[in-house]
């Protein structure tokens, strides 16, 4: 198993700089929240919340971006659960549109998800006691009553809502659920998968060979390491590593071509014709 703490006494100038990294990308919006925050209300916020994560599988994060941010001028606010609800066929218009031809797994489940979340909001008609009276453990398993939310372990659309819901933001919704036993495992996003393999600790034994508990330990004890007090904002901030934005990497876009980023020596990915100029 890959050692953490080896790792950081063996590479203090790389992770002070990922120290670094984590700082300012922990400032970027998440995805999903950065649509749910567009809602008007509490309980709205929170169902948008939901269906962003939910619909959060294979698309990276700026085209689940643009497929909430979609629905969500479509259906804004409570017509994601006022009845009568969409039709699948003007469901999927919506979607196609952004699409664009471009094939999407989850398309034909998307009308299913977004009825689902609907029928949660339904059945708990008032979310912010909802996720302030509740354990950890006990939003994780009432989340299972979502449609492709998942059902049995790992489920790690229902770990990432979680910590959407609670960590500040722009990582999430800033709220507070009841105080008492674990937070689940960290969200192990694409972007905090490349980053352990190429620049974490798996970088020299690899990461791709690990079994799936090796990797979410992993993942936990580096986003512990770089940021002990809130962990999560450590994997919110990775899940930018080399993620597509609009045009390029999303950390390109953001450090006016890696000129201003913390990892610009370490990185074989870093644009080295940059000027500094955005
Ligand atoms: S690609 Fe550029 S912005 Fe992204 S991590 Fe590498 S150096 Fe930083």
């Amino acid at each position: 198993m890959v050692s953490v703490k080896r790792f950081i006494l063996d590479e203090p100038a790389l992770f002070s700089a990922t120290e670094k990294f984590v700082q300012s990308f922990s400032k970027v919006p998440d995805p999903v929240i950065a649509v749910a925050s567009r809602a008007s209300s509490p309980e709205a916020k929170i169902a948008w919340t939901l269906l962003g994560t939910d619909l959060f599988q294979d698309r990276t994060c700026y085209g689940v971006e643009k497929v909430l941010e979609a629905l969500f001028e479509a259906f804004p606010d409570e017509k994601l659960w006022t009845l009568p609800v969409p039709t699948a066929t003007r469901i999927n218009e919506v979607i196609e549109k952004v699409l664009d031809g471009e094939h999407w797994s989850l398309f034909e489940h998307v009308a299913g998800i977004f009825w689902s979340v609907g029928f949660f909001v339904r059945r708990h008609p008032d979310l912010v006691a909802w996720v302030e009276g509740r354990l950890p453990e006990e939003i994780w398993r009432d989340l299972g009553e979502i449609y492709f939310m998942g059902k049995s372990k790992p489920r790690i659309k229902a770990n990432a809502a979680i910590y959407r819901l609670v960590a500040p933001a722009p990582a999430g919704l800033g709220m507070s659920c009841r105080k008492g036993g674990p937070l689940p495992p960290l969200p192990l996003t694409m972007g905090a998968r490349r980053f352990l393999a190429i620049l974490g600790p798996a970088k020299d034994e690899g990461f791709s060979g690990l079994e799936p508990a090796e990797k979410q330990k992993l993942v936990n004890n580096y986003c512990t390491a770089l940021c002990p007090g809130n962990p999560c904002l450590a994997a919110h901030a990775l899940q930018f590593f080399l993620e597509d934005g609009k045009e390029d990497f999303i950390c390109r876009e953001r450090t006016c071509r890696c000129s201003k980023c913390a990892l610009y020596e370490y990185c074989d990915y870093a644009e080295h014709k940059g000027d500094g100029v955005c």
